[in-house]
């Protein structure tokens, strides 16, 4: 299988995953709600459906231009570094899994503290609320500078294609899951969180308290949090009562989607670190 068409069967792979997970997470929603009575919010799930729309398919076209062009100048995957150091199946995988979600937690870590990357990630932190309309809520240029940046772990280690395929798999699903609103049984989500992250800990991401919206930045494994010293303590409330999203922004006209996909070139952003009172009630 070449390097394109297998690159396609991935996006339309991934694109049935995202389907599957935003169905899950959403049937969770209903059945173990995070907040008791609340109301469906048609607005803002149509802002962030078209949102996504607009992001994945940003994915999808920078994804098929990078694979096109790597073909087109004859780079490709066959004198990779994994098979070039003869490693064995096994250990492909787990470095794939590793290095595909190292380098998401750093994209994503860095993109908290460099002006301009933060001016487009802002748009996916300035949700009101969290659920599982949330996960793909990201401006498209965003997603267009993460595709890119794959690309060349990608092309350099040249991993199996179905570990990538199961990677991305993985990470569709976590995240959209740690995105939804919904409580899982405390015993669960703390077995669940010494692996991957649930969304307890990734609702303290959202806080807009921006200490701890600069903390717990994994998308699969919580590992790289704990590794780096940027895991945050999670709410015994599960975050129930944590104010989601930036204390700027928070106006209907700045929740529309045209104010959305503009608010990187027009918003003023800082990489404020100022403690509030935001956010107690907090335990490990
Ligand atoms: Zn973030």
């Amino acid at each position: 299988m070449n390097t394109l068409k297998s690159g396609r069967r991935m996006l339309q792979l991934y694109l049935a995953a995202v389907i599957f997970a935003l169905s899950l997470a959403m049937l969770l929603e209903v059945v173990l709600p995070l907040h008791q009575g609340a109301t469906a919010p048609l607005m803002r799930w149509a802002s962030n459906l078209a949102l996504s729309a607009l992001a994945l398919g940003a994915t999808v076209l920078a994804s098929t231009v990078a694979l096109t062009a790597s073909q087109a100048l004859h780079i490709g995957p066959s004198n990779g570094l994994l098979t070039s150091l003869g490693t064995p199946v096994a250990a492909q995988w787990i470095i794939t899994f590793l290095m595909l979600d190292g380098t998401a937690y750093a994209l994503h870590r860095v993109s908290h503290h460099v002006n301009w990357l933060w001016r487009l990630h802002s748009v996916h932190h300035s949700d009101l609320e969290l659920d599982a309309t949330t996960t793909h809520r990201h401006h498209p240029l965003e997603n267009v500078i993460a595709a890119l940046v794959s690309l060349p772990v990608l092309l350099i280690l040249a991993p199996p294609v179905w570990a990538v395929l199961a990677y991305s798999l993985t990470a569709v699903v976590v995240s959209t899951l740690s995105h939804s609103s919904v409580a899982l049984p405390q015993w669960l989500d703390k077995i669940l969180r010494g692996l991957i992250v649930t969304p307890a800990f990734h609702r303290t991401h959202h806080s807009a308290d921006r200490v701890q919206t600069d903390s717990n930045y994994a998308t699969v494994f919580p590992l790289f949090d704990r590794l780096f010293r940027s895991a945050s303590p999670v709410a015994a409330d599960k975050g129930r009562t944590l104010t989601i999203g930036l204390e700027t922004g928070r106006d209907p006209y700045s929740q529309s989607l045209p104010a959305l996909l503009m608010a990187p070139f027009r918003r003023s952003t800082s990489a404020p670190a100022a403690r509030s009172d935001l956010g107690q009630n907090i335990t490990r």
